[in-house]
């Protein structure tokens, strides 16, 4: 039975505030171990979501269950639940220790394993040097280190980590996402993960649930996610993407072509669509070809460079193609055939496969 599996599940999670709709009707199945990332916009609900799941907002319809007996009803304290939220929330006047043996104190365990559980969740986050320092003494980065080893040191049964990385510098915040990835794979506990950051999301997660005004919109693994969004919406939010927006022509087994403007696309699809129908198709700037003199391509443009950008290893190309506007191209700049220069005309080329059709919300 699958359900065996399942350490945590969200079943039709609704909370409602007034009018907003802060959750709305979620539902969210979290095998033990994952490391599972809620990822949406501002204001699209991740709090409210993580907030219900630790016991600190009572949900206006729906359940929680842990390993499939619901916890709905039990206090925060009960769900033994650990958390880690943007800001550390360290007390000033404990040394580094003493903030990690907290929770062992509120819990009533005695001196000497509040001692070696201490000294243990410090050496899982490479603190161990630094137990006598105060929270002031240590950068942003051990600050949150800190937090992260008092919220493990006593063994809850998962992890919620709400945007724990964003008040700190670009930098250390690429660190810290590897040595979370890292601690995850160490301790085998479920993290759930909040943020609204879309490459920490990508680069970090098992599976990301995607949200925006409360709801559920898409989820899976992040290759899948960023392959096969099934919205506007998803391609738009997780990385970038171009729209074109056409009419489906013909339809043959596994596919379908497209005008736009006059112009015929092919497409690979594996689902039902109607002759005479809209086709909205997702395309990402680095699945877009600059073609050589000559070159074929299932699908082609003709295209004028606007402006471009060198990055070292790729260019960004703007580049007008009439009747389908402005596209964004990410070409290798070791094998981008033409020097860009803006005025330049060009041909783009993509595969069948290079996109993919999208509900337009
Ligand atoms: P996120 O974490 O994704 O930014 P939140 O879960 O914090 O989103 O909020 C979702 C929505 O619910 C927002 O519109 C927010 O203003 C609203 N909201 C959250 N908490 C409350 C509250 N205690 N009272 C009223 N509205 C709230
Ligand atoms: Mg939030």
């Amino acid at each position: 039975m699958a359900s065996l599996r399942e350490s945590l599940s969200v079943r039709n999670l609704s909370k409602h505030y007034g009018a907003t709709r802060a959750v709305d009707d979620v539902s969210l199945e979290i095998p033990r171990g994952r490391f599972v990332t809620l990822l949406g916009p501002s204001g699209s609900g991740k709090t409210t979501i993580l907030m219900a799941i630790a016991g600190f907002v009572h949900p206006t319809a729906g359940e929680i269950l842990l390993d499939r007996a619901p916890i709905t009803p039990l206090p925060p304290e009960k769900r033994n639940f650990g958390m880690v939220f943007q800001g550390y929330a360290l007390f000033p006047h404990m040394s580094v220790a003493e903030n990690v043996g907290f929770p062992l104190r509120v819990r009533g365990i005695g001196r000497a394993e509040t001692a070696a559980r201490v000294k243990e969740s410090l050496s899982l986050v490479q603190l161990g040097q630094l137990a006598d320092r105060r929270p002031q003494q240590l950068s942003g980065g051990q600050q949150q280190r800190v937090a992260l080893a008092r919220a493990l040191v006593f063994q809850p049964a998962l992890l919620l980590l709400d945007e724990p990385l964003s008040a700190l510098d670009m930098k250390l915040r690429a660190e810290l996402q590897l040595e979370l990835k890292d601690l995850h794979r160490r301790v085998g506990l479920t993290f759930i993960y909040v943020t609204h950051d879309q490459e920490e999301a990508l680069s970090m997660s098992d599976s990301i649930a995607i949200l925006r005004d409360g709801r559920l919109v898409q989820e899976g693994n992040p290759d899948t996610l960023y392959e096969r969004p099934e919205s506007r919406f998803v391609a738009d939010f997780l990385g970038k993407s171009n729209f074109l927006s056409g009419r489906v022509e013909r339809v043959r087994p596994g596919g379908f072509t497209y005008t736009v403007d006059g112009a015929r696309f092919v497409q690979d699809h594996a689902g039902a669509v109607t002759p005479g129908s809209r086709a909205l198709v997702a395309l990402r700037p680095e699945k877009i070809d600059v073609l050589a003199e000559g070159a074929v391509a299932d699908n082609a443009t003709e295209g004028t460079i606007a402006a471009w950008s060198y990055f070292g290893a790729s260019f960004s190309l703007l580049v007008d193609a009439p009747g389908l506007g402005r596209l964004q191209v990410v070409v290798p700049s070791w094998r981008c055939p033409v020097e860009p220069a803006e005025g330049r005309r060009l041909r783009l080329g993509w595969s069948a496969g290079a996109s993919v059709p999208v509900r337009d919300d």
